[in-house]
Parts: C-alpha cells; sequence; structure tokens
C-alpha cells in the first residue's frame, strides 16, 4: 500500500484568523482590518471591515439554525484575494513580508522581513 504519496495541495495560506492586514488594492484600499475567515482553497481571506456588499435578504428565510432571518438588506464582508492584502506587522506597525524559518526545535516560525522581528500569531483553531 502507498503510503506519504504527495498529494496536490494549495498553496499554504501565510495569513490566519486574526491576524491584521492591510488591504493594498481594490476599492477598501488603504483599509486595514482583521481576518475574519480564510479560505485556503480559493486562496482568499475575508477581512473585517473590507469589502462590504450588500445582501438582499428575503424574510423568512433560514440561516442556519431555527431562527427565521429578517428580510432587508445585509452587510457582508466578501472574500478578497490574499494577493490583495499585507499582513501588518505588530512590531514595526508597517505592512511587511513576512518569512518562514524553522526553529532550532522544529517548529516552524514566521518573522517580519523588515524588522525581523518574530511574528507570533495568535493561536486560533480555524472552524473550518
Ligand atoms: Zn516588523
Amino acid at each position: 500500500m502507498l503510503r506519504n504519496k504527495p498529494r496536490p495541495r494549495p498553496r499554504r495560506l501565510d495569513l490566519a484568523p486574526g491576524d491584521t492586514v492591510l488591504v493594498v488594492a481594490g476599492k477598501d484600499r488603504g483599509k486595514t482590518g482583521e481576518i475574519l475567515r480564510t479560505l485556503p482553497r480559493e486562496g482568499k481571506v475575508v477581512v473585517k471591515g473590507v469589502n462590504i456588499l450588500k445582501r438582499h435578504v428575503k424574510a423568512g428565510r433560514r440561516a442556519g439554525g431555527n431562527t427565521a432571518m429578517q428580510g432587508g438588506i445585509v452587510d457582508f464582508e466578501a472574500p478578497l484575494d490574499r494577493s490583495n492584502v499585507m499582513l501588518l506587522c505588530p512590531s514595526c506597525n508597517r505592512p511587511t513580508r513576512i518569512k518562514h524559518i524553522v526553529l532550532e526545535n522544529g517548529e516552524r516560525a514566521l518573522q517580519c522581513r523588515r524588522c525581523g522581528e518574530p511574528y507570533e500569531r495568535p493561536r486560533r483553531v480555524e472552524a473550518q
């Protein structure tokens, strides 16, 4: 039986929910916000307060649970392409690219390319 067969995997996103990013393209260019969700398969992220679209919702439709939704216009954040955002480094507070480093104990970490500070990601379990 074949094991460890390499599986085609989408490129890992450097971004994770909880990260603060700067939007560098599109109508919301210049805005900063926190990442709410990542869509690694599409290479997209959802940023709080950015790329707001309005969805017209019909009253009475059920949203997953058992509470019927009120009708009307609902604002929601649409996913942005990952290439349209840049991570904001919490140490130097500037948009940066990040470098992947491997620590002595074999763990992976991220490092800011500008100030060299290790980037401590707020650990959060992805609910996907
Ligand atoms: Zn930095």
